[in-house]
């Protein structure tokens, strides 16, 4: 039986949980719920756990939440990826423009962290047991009535829930179905990116390699255990997709053309058809996230650009802090009003940030007189508040 529940309130406000997609918010979220004794079941539409997603860069405040939900998962994380103690900014002929060192450690007590979401995804699901996970389950959509929630997948039995809870990412069913918004909203920056087996002679493994050409961009990045992530953008009013993967190997090269060899090696070097293309996107931002026996969480709830790095980080705040909303409320109403009220405003102001961010990447900074100093004075501000974020325990 759930101990919090049971400490503060005599009867649970729910028993049964299921969660719709099991990357890093839903297995993050189905952790939290199972610590609380809430029987829990994530449902994933991929057949099995595979190599997939890009490198990711994990921040002073999602290390916290997650250490939260999963006390002592940070080192593991640590060791399955790479603790980044500086980054280099380039231009495409490889001239180093600056090195900083990376601070998050001093300022906030966490590191930056980078790691393959496949390999956060497995260490994710390594603090579950494997049966509540089941894969191979496509959500449709779902009915729901003042009694229940019952969840539809493509060729296998509905199940029933106490609530759901949409981790489904960009793309999600379970908002489509309570708001019907359509497509994501396209930002005007193409992606190619993919995460090899690959030693980068050029750089240090401890290094975040920034590079930057006129009005596009690359990371590279050590993921850790041998493998390198590359991540590529090119500001792109319009998009369009390449026919088939050699046509997105050879477009990417093209799009580098005056890049140093060095750059393009990664790319090369990667096999075509592990190379992802698509557009960057996100949506604006909901005034509510849950209705009935229905919620959002991670990129489903608050979809965002990239260029923050806060995507997962943001997800691992809103999976403790629903959590904590079971554990301290007396309805399931009270506690999902408690949820938004904690996450809608926090998230909206870094998804306006990022989508700001996003289309900055593409003006000329690479000389330190065109950062105003007032600027930097309300970045710092800013990322202060974003990044000593922490949990807290309410009585
Ligand atoms: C290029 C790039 C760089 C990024 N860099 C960073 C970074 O540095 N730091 C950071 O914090 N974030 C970063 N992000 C964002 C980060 O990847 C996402 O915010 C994060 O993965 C969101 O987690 P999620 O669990 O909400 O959704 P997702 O990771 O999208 O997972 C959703 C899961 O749901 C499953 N699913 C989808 N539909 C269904 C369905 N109908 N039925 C069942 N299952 C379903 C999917 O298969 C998937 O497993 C980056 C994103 C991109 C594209």
């Amino acid at each position: 039986m759930n101990k919090n529940l049971t400490q503060k309130f005599s009867k649970p406000i729910l028993e049964k949980v299921a969660i719709v997609g099991a990357g890093p918010g839903g297995l993050a979220t189905a952790i939290a719920l199972q610590n609380q004794g809430i029987d829990v079941r994530v449902y994933e539409k991929a057949q099995e756990f595979r190599p997939a997603g890009t490198g990711l860069g994990l921040a002073p405040n999602g290390l916290n939440f997650l250490d939260a939900i999963a006390p002592g998962i940070v080192e593991t994380l640590k060791s399955s990826g790479c603790e980044v103690n500086h980054t280099v900014l380039k231009n495409i002929h490889k001239e180093t423009i600056r090195t900083s060192q990376t601070k998050y450690l001093d300022q906030y007590g966490q590191p930056l962290l980078t790691i393959w979401w496949y390999r956060l995804q497995q260490v994710l699901a390594s603090r579950l047991p494997s049966d509540i996970i089941h894969l191979n389950h496509r959500c449709i959509g779902f009915d729901q009535d003042e009694n229940g929630v019952k969840i539809h997948f493509d060729g296998q039995k509905s199940v029933d829930a106490d609530l759901l809870i949409g981790a489904d990412g960009v793309n999600s069913v379970i908002r489509e179905t309570l708001f019907g918004e359509g497509k994501p909203n396209y930002i005007g920056s193409m992606c190619w990116r993919a995460v090899i087996k690959y030693h980068h002679e050029l750089f240090n493994e401890y290094e975040l390699v920034f590079v930057k050409g006129n009005k596009q961009f690359m990371y590279i990045l050590n993921v850790g255990g041998g493998y390198t992530s590359w991540i590529s953008r090119k500001f792109s009013p319009d998009y369009s997709l390449s026919q088939d993967a050699d046509g997105v190997k050879s477009r990417i090269l093209h799009e580098l053309a005056d890049w140093d060899e060095s750059f393009r090696a990664v790319v090369k070097a990667t096999p075509a058809e592990q190379i992802w293309e698509g557009p960057i996107c996100d949506r604006p931002p909901l005034t509510h996230w849950s209705q009935g026996r229905v919620t959002l969480l991670g990129d489903a709830a608050h979809p965002m650009a990239p260029a923050m790095g806060q995507g997962a980080n943001t997800t691992f705040e809103d999976a403790y802090e629903l959590a904590q909303c079971f554990s301290h409320s007396a309805t399931l109403e009270e506690a999902l009003t408690t949820y938004e009220q904690s996450r809608i405003e926090r998230t909206k102001i870094i998804q306006a940030r990022s989508a700001m961010g996003e289309m900055r990447y593409y003006e000329d900074f690479t000389s330190p007189s065109q950062t105003p100093q007032r600027q930097m004075t309300l970045n710092e501000d800013f990322h202060k508040w974003v990044y000593s974020y922490k949990p807290t325990v309410a009585s």
